[in-house]
Formats: C-alpha cells, sequence, structure tokens
C-alpha cells in the first residue's frame, strides 16, 4: 500500500467516525474541481462543509416534515389566491416567514367546507417545517381519540410533554363532530398548555357562536375561545367551496346534457 493508499483509508475511516456522509462521498470529486479552479485549502474545506451542512439541512427539514404526520403535502405554490379573494394574502405572506411561532401567537383558518383552509394550513406548516420548526398535524377528531386513549392508559402526561415540546400544533376540522365531556376537556387542557408552551393553529367551518354546540359547556367554551383568540391571527375564507367552482367550471365546458350520447351520459 502507498503512502497515499493509505491516507486515503484513514480520511475515509475518519469522515465516517466523525459521520460526515457528504464530505466522504463527495472529498474526491470536490479536490479535482478545486484543483482545476486553483482554489487555495480553506476554500476546498469551506466548500465541503457547506455541502455536508446542507444535505444536513435537508435531512433535518425531511425528518420534520414526515414527523409532522400532514395527511396531503401542499404549499403556498399551488394556492390560487385569486380563486378565493375573501383570504388576506398579505396576513398569509407575513405567517410563511413564521415569525408569530416566536411569539407563540396563534392561527385560526374559519370558512365552509371546500374553501382551501387545510391547503393553507398545511403550506403555513409546512413552511414551519422548512424553518427549523418542529409541528404536529391532527384533526380535531384524532386528537380527542388519542387524548381519550392515552387516559384510559395512563400515558396522558407522557403525550402532553410531546405536544409541549412543539412549536406549533395544528388542529384540522374543529366542529365536524360535537366531543364528549370528558373529549372537550382533554382538548380544553390541550389549548391551555399551548398557551403557555406553543403556537396552535386551528381550522373550522364554525362561527364563534356555534362553538359551544361542540364543546358542550358555555364556561368550557368561554374560557377556551379567550385563550385561544389572545394573541390570534385570523384567516377568513368566505367562497364558494374550490372543488365546487372547479366542478362548475368544467360543466361549463361540457355540450348540454341532452346532446351526449348515451355511453356519455352513463
Ligand atoms: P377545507 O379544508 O376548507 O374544507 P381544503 O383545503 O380541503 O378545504 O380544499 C379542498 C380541495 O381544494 C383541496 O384539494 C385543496 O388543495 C383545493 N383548494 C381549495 N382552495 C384552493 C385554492 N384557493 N387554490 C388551490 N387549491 C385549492
Ligand atoms: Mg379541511
Amino acid at each position: 500500500m502507498t503512502e497515499k493508499d493509505k491516507s486515503t483509508v484513514l480520511l475515509e475511516y475518519s469522515l465516517k467516525k466523525l459521520k460526515l456522509p457528504t464530505m466522504l462521498r463527495e472529498y474526491a470529486a470536490l479536490a479535482a474541481v478545486c484543483r482545476k479552479d486553483r482554489s487555495d485549502f480553506p476554500i476546498y474545506l469551506l466548500r465541503l462543509a457547506e455541502r455536508e451542512l446542507l444535505d444536513r439541512e435537508k435531512h433535518a427539514a425531511e425528518r420534520r416534515i414526515k414527523d409532522a404526520n400532514f395527511p396531503v403535502i401542499k404549499t403556498i405554490d399551488t394556492y390560487e389566491f385569486s380563486a378565493q379573494p375573501s383570504i388576506n394574502e398579505a396576513l398569509v405572506r407575513q405567517l410563511l416567514r413564521g415569525e408569530y411561532l416566536d411569539y407563540r401567537e396563534n392561527v385560526l383558518l374559519i370558512g365552509n367546507p371546500g374553501t382551501g383552509k387545510t391547503h393553507l394550513a398545511c403550506a403555513l406548516a409546512f413552511s414551519a417545517c422548512a424553518q427549523g420548526r418542529r409541528v404536529r398535524f391532527h384533526t380535531a377528531t384524532d386528537l380527542v381519540t388519542q387524548l381519550l386513549e392515552c387516559r384510559e392508559e395512563k400515558r396522558l402526561q407522557r403525550l402532553h410533554k410531546q405536544l409541549q415540546r412543539l412549536h406549533l400544533l395544528l388542529i384540522d376540522e374543529l366542529g365536524y363532530v360535537p366531543f364528549s365531556k370528558a373529549g372537550a376537556e382533554l382538548l380544553f387542557e390541550v389549548i391551555s398548555r399551548a398557551y403557555e408552551h406553543h403556537s396552535l393553529m386551528v381550522t373550522t367551518n364554525l362561527a364563534f357562536e356555534e362553538w359551544t354546540e361542540i364543546f358542550g359547556s358555555e364556561r368550557l367554551t368561554g374560557a377556551l375561545l379567550d385563550r385561544l383568540t389572545h394573541r390570534c391571527h385570523i384567516l377568513q375564507a368566505n367562497g364558494e367551496s374550490y372543488r365546487l367552482r372547479q366542478a362548475k367550471k368544467r360543466s361549463k365546458g361540457r355540450p348540454p346534457k341532452n346532446q351526449l350520447s348515451n355511453q356519455q351520459q352513463l
């Protein structure tokens, strides 16, 4: 083994031990490039370290997105603001920057079904993940089910601790299904704790006056709304359902029904 072979083996061993996989994969090719560019040693080392750092950040963001448990990945690039003019675009753009998370501010998205609330909430939460924040997506129903199960199995404190480590908890579809008394109280506790520790993002089809119907008690609903809406950004969608609009557009382009063949009508 030549001196050069020996140093290569030792270098690769050290990079592996130090857990620097990108450097290990790219050091030789980048050395050739730097030799050609006549870049000096510190520049070579800098470029190599930058690649390792970039890959590391990319993997960490991918892990955060996986941990967030999004039902589907939605980003802001596919959201058409022109289809929902009631949405405050300037506020959405501001929230995408993520400063509200530093101040533990909440975001409430209110509107009829199909108006893009879940899409927008996921897009905002996705952007938070990309900025290094820990996020978790739950529908209100699955969160309450999980809370009730954890209480049953005496794992409630553990779940609260997990939730407290988040920067953002997204609760989707609040208001579709009413809760039992125990479920409403457990959800209230999550919202109370969030007030001290992290931001909440809630999507709902309910106007504030209707919240008592799903939480049961007027007193509990009052206390909950008080915590949720203090330090809160509200996005309201008053328009028509996006899917309905698309369906109407498609049917406008079609010939009237009596001009379709029998097979097409089926
Ligand atoms: P909501 O949560 O308000 O019921 P969703 O976010 O689930 O509505 O939207 C229903 C579907 O329509 C989703 O596939 C979503 O991506 C799409 N959608 C809704 N609004 C828009 C919009 N303004 N631009 C692009 N897609 C939209
Ligand atoms: Mg939704």
